[in-house]
């Protein structure tokens, strides 16, 4: 026995590290809750991941009551003194262990708010914060009730992730279309239409045409720290493939001051007072209308790595410290930028069966890269969009400027190629 805290730390790939290497600056153990049965790019190592002292298959999808009843049995043998995911859909599931055990974590309501994007549109209309035109569909018939908005609109999935299913439409005689084809991949890889589905239906918007940016957030007992707005390109979909991501953004000072608004604001009106947030917004103009805010760490971890290249900040680390009641380390120290961070998506650019992966070992060997993590390898296949396979892998930089994260990014473009069968 140590007299480290233990941490239950939900359904995180192994593959990225920055949530346990988080845990072990914190000081804790960690019990890794993960999948029966993981897909490959998330199987457990022979070597466990930093911090990790044991390991738990749960299903907290398919059983939650049974995964329910593990985490109490495990909190009666050793107590724990948080429970944390970076995982989206598992968020509200380590909400509700986290208040079966009596830690803190989020409310049953907020982490229904951040899950469900007709919950989410509606708080924030209500708000008073910038919202476009929406509707929510229970049914792939209700999609006359969204050709009244104003074209392009995108097509989405209510509890969707990683933009699975998400579809631009440019015209209202191509709506109903979208929204069965929508609603089909929703039944393939969301369980809609069965009794696992957690959040059934779809939200259809106002398409938002302007640059499109990542925030980084920390809050404790209600106070909120903007530590990153990093930019994400432009994308115009149909499909919306991410691409990039770099911080912090050149931004103008008026869009500055909005996107600091909507986000403050976003977590009042979604009730989110501590912890991490990654939130993604669009412009429309100079105004910032925020798109989703996720009550975790983005991208598996990987949004410490932005933030920490930008101020230095202990990003996953001061995660466990709110989940366990802690202030965060520096909370009263000012964010201060001094570096630039940079993640690239390693583009799908096809479908089938992979043979080889280029210019990854290369990329590598730069000395501005901190890291690459593969998560698809040859003999791997990816599906055409709008299905979902995962994403390939990611470069991790950081840089002395934007504008050579920006080049770096460009030279990526060229030399990073998925070949396929
Ligand atoms: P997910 O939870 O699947 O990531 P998002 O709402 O974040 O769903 O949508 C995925 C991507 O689709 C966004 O990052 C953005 O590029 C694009 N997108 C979503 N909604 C809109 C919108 N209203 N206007 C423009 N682009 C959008
Ligand atoms: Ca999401
Ligand atoms: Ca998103
Ligand atoms: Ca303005």
């Amino acid at each position: 026995m140590t007299d480290r805290p233990l941490v239950a730390l939900v359904y995180q790939r192994p593959g990225m590290p920055w949530m346990f290497e988080g845990a072990r600056r914190a000081g804790v153990d960690v019990v890794l809750i993960h999948r029966p049965n993981p897909r490959p790019d998330e199987a457990l190592p022979a070597q466990l991941p930093p911090a990790v002292v044991r390991t738990l298959p749960l299903d907290i999808f398919g059983d939650e009551a049974a995964a329910l009843a593990a985490i109490e049995e495990l909190h009666g043998e050793r107590p724990l003194a948080a429970i944390v995911t970076a995982l989206d859909v598992a968020v509200p599931f380590t909400a509700r262990a986290a208040r079966m055990l009596g830690l803190p974590g989020l409310s049953e309501e907020t982490s229904f708010a951040v899950r469900d994007k007709r919950e989410m549109r509606r708080r924030l209309e209500q708000a008073g914060l910038n919202t476009p035109a929406y509707v929510g569909l229970s049914g792939p018939e209700d999609w006359k009730f969204a050709a009244d908005l104003v074209f392009p609109v995108v097509v989405k999935p209510a509890g969707g992730f990683t933009s699975l299913g998400v579809t631009r439409v440019d015209s209202a005689e191509d709506l109903e279309t979208t929204v069965r084809s929508v609603w089909e991949v929703c039944e393939r890889y969301l369980g809609y239409g069965g009794s696992s589905a957690q959040f059934e239906g779809l939200v259809v918007e106002e398409y938002l045409d302007g640059d499109e940016y990542c925030i980084e957030s920390l809050s404790y007992q209600g106070q909120v720290k903007i530590h990153t707005i990093g930019y994400k390109g432009r994308p115009e979909g149909p499909y919306f493939e991410e691409k990039v991501y770099r911080a912090p953004a050149p931004l103008s000072p008026e869009v500055e001051w909005s996107i600091i608004e909507q986000i403050t604001g976003a977590h009042a009106a979604l009730g989110v007072t501590d912890g991490p947030t990654h939130s993604e917004l669009r412009l429309r103009g100079d105004e910032a209308y925020l798109l989703e805010m996720g009550a975790r760490v983005g991208a598996s971890g990987a949004s410490h790595h932005i933030v920490e290249s930008v101020t230095g900040a202990d990003f996953t680390g001061d995660t466990f410290r709110i989940a366990m009641g802690q202030e965060p380390l520096g909370w009263n120290d000012p964010v201060w930028h001094r570096g630039t961070g940079a993640m690239y998506f390693v583009p799908v650019g096809g479908s089938g069966r992979i043979t080889k992966i280029a210019g990854l070992s290369e990329a590598a060997a730069d000395p501005r890269v901190d890291r690459i993590v593969q998560l698809l390898h040859p003999g791997d296949r990816i599906l055409p969009y709008p299905e979902y396979s995962g994403y390939p892998g990611f470069v991790f930089s950081r840089h002395d400027s934007y504008e050579d994260a920006e080049q770096f990014h460009d030279a990526l473009d060229e030399s990073v190629v998925i070949h396929y069968e």
